[in-house]
């Protein structure tokens, strides 16, 4: 029986609940799928489902730096409120793209001021520690295509 190793791409279902149990996220209908070995999910995740097999369930628990990293309050920054003309209204919690030295990065608006906007560059998730409850659906070998550009391809994965 074919079990999950490096080079598969995998579909599994599963939800996400913080430390209180709150759902954060979950698959809907489509279950998620990716490359196996690739680093496109979370490493405490992606070493948590090494060997196992379609039917499989499991309950995963990621500590932060195997997930989003620690919260690091160095990455809260203050910007002038005039770098964000043409947006109507800033409100906490909204997002932007942000170029940073290594490509784009989101941050989310943490705090306004009539001068300033405090935005936040750590993951939303950052800090937490993550519950997933999985169940594996499929495992399939990756064609050399999905290999070469390190993730998966067609329904549930990246359509291009
Ligand atoms: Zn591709």
């Amino acid at each position: 029986m074919a079990t999950i190793q490096k080079d598969q791409v995998v579909s599994f279902h599963y939800t996400l609940t913080d430390q209180q149990g709150t759902v954060i996220d979950k698959s809907e209908g489509q279950p998620l799928v990716y490359l196996h070995g690739f680093s496109n999910i979370i490493p405490g995740l992606e070493n948590a489902l090494t060997g196992k097999a379609v039917g499989d369930k499991l309950n995963v628990s990621v500590a932060p730096e195997d997930g989003y990293g620690e919260y690091q309050p160095e990455m809260v920054q203050e910007v002038p409120r005039q770098m964000f003309q043409g947006v109507d209204q800033i409100q906490v919690g909204m997002q932007f793209q942000a170029q940073a030295e290594d490509g784009i990065q989101v941050v989310t608006v943490k705090d306004v001021t009539d001068e300033s906007v405090f935005v936040d560059g750590n993951h939303p998730l950052a800090g937490q520690t993550l519950n997933f409850d999985v169940e594996i659906v499929d495992i399939r070998a990756a064609s050399a295509e999905e290999l070469q550009h390190g993730h998966a391809h067609g329904v549930g994965g990246h359509q291009h």
